[in-house]
């Protein structure tokens, strides 16, 4: 092989390693895209789940007929037949210690996923809840406690978060629009911990179960598919809380270092209203969604709402999604 072989190569190597990462946002000028594609953002997440309990003990389960695979560094089980109905999974000294039916192994960390892909499975920390993921997980030990991280794409976030946010009956725009700004936050936060990018509890954003594809979390997440709120072109972490007491804060009121988006004090007339039902306002900045459900109540669509709760910003597609006019 000549070295001009080699090169070539090496190249196409190289052309492979960049052709699959993610690539970041702030790294692309939005010039070279097109209006429908301004940038790219990532098309999966990581989420640290169920670290609220701190779990001792976690039992993996396949769902009926989509059996998982488990991989250590030696092994490779798999998960959801009569041999091994579930894992069972304990931190041991550093490591992880697996159990499943007459198997037993010990990995610093064991990753579970199916043939193709993105596997529904789920997790149960015994005598607290079980709770069920699609995407691919993988289980290390911290000190005396499992961390369970689950990368999946983000639209089964959003789906997620929103079915977990906001109750089944809030009117279906403040809905996709809470969808916007949960992908918002999302593709735009970058790493928020040590063990993933984000957290499962209201210190990230509340994520459950994915819902079925017919609720109403599901079908507002689909009809926003890709969809962004972008400040000077960017997509940022667009922040809300469940009512914002009469008027949204801005990051300096609130005593934050502006990163991004500056944020507007902007008036919620439904917080005005009810202010008895403000009482726990949280930060106040951003998306309020008390306010939003009021608003969709009133007809408004959530081009409108966010317009409202964020102004001087632009909802735009992503590149990981199809390039379709939104509705
Ligand atoms: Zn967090
Ligand atoms: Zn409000």
């Amino acid at each position: 092989m000549n070295l001009v072989r080699i090169a070539m190569l090496i190249l196409s190597f190289c052309g492979e390693v960049f052709a699959v990462g993610p690539i970041s946002t702030s790294a692309i000028g939005s010039s070279q895209y097109s209006q429908s594609s301004l940038y790219s953002t990532p098309d999966r997440v990581t989420v640290h789940v169920l670290g609220l309990f701190h779990p001792n003990e976690l039992v993996v389960s396949a769902e009926a007929n989509h059996p998982i695979v488990a991989l250590t560094a030696r092994h490779k089980i798999i998960i959801g037949d009569s041999l091994c109905p579930h894992a069972i999974l304990s931190p041991i000294g550093g490591h992880v210690s697996f159990r499943c039916g007459e198997f037993r192994t010990s990995a610093p960390q064991i990753s579970f996923s199916s043939a193709d892909g993105d596997a529904p499975f789920a997790l149960t920390v015994p005598g607290k809840l079980r709770r069920d993921y699609r995407g691919k997980l993988q289980i290390s030990a911290g000190k005396n406690e499992l961390i369970a991280v689950v990368e999946m794409d983000i639209e089964t976030a959003v789906a997620s978060i929103v079915g977990a946010e906001l109750p089944g009956d809030m009117p279906f725009e403040a809905m996709k629009a809470q969808a916007v700004v949960t992908r918002s936050y999302l593709a735009a936060s970058g790493h928020r911990h040590a063990e993933a990018e984000f957290c499962d509890t209201t210190h990230c954003q509340f994520l459950r179960s994915p819902p079925l594809p017919v609720s109403p979390a599901a079908r507002a997440t689909a009809a926003t598919k890709s969809l962004v709120l972008t400040w000077q072109g960017k997509p940022f972490p667009a922040m809300y809380s469940a009512s914002c007491g009469g008027t949204s804060r801005t990051l300096a009121q609130a005593g934050y270092r502006q990163r991004d988006y500056p944020y507007f004090a902007v008036e919620c007339s439904f917080c005005r209203r009810h202010p008895e039902r403000g009482a726990s306002p949280g930060h106040g900045i951003g998306f309020c969604q008390r306010g939003a459900a009021a608003m969709a109540q009133d007809g408004e669509d959530y081009r409108g709402i966010l317009a409202h709760y964020f102004p001087n910003t632009e909802i735009r597609a992503t590149d990981s999604g199809p390039h379709t006019q939104p509705n």
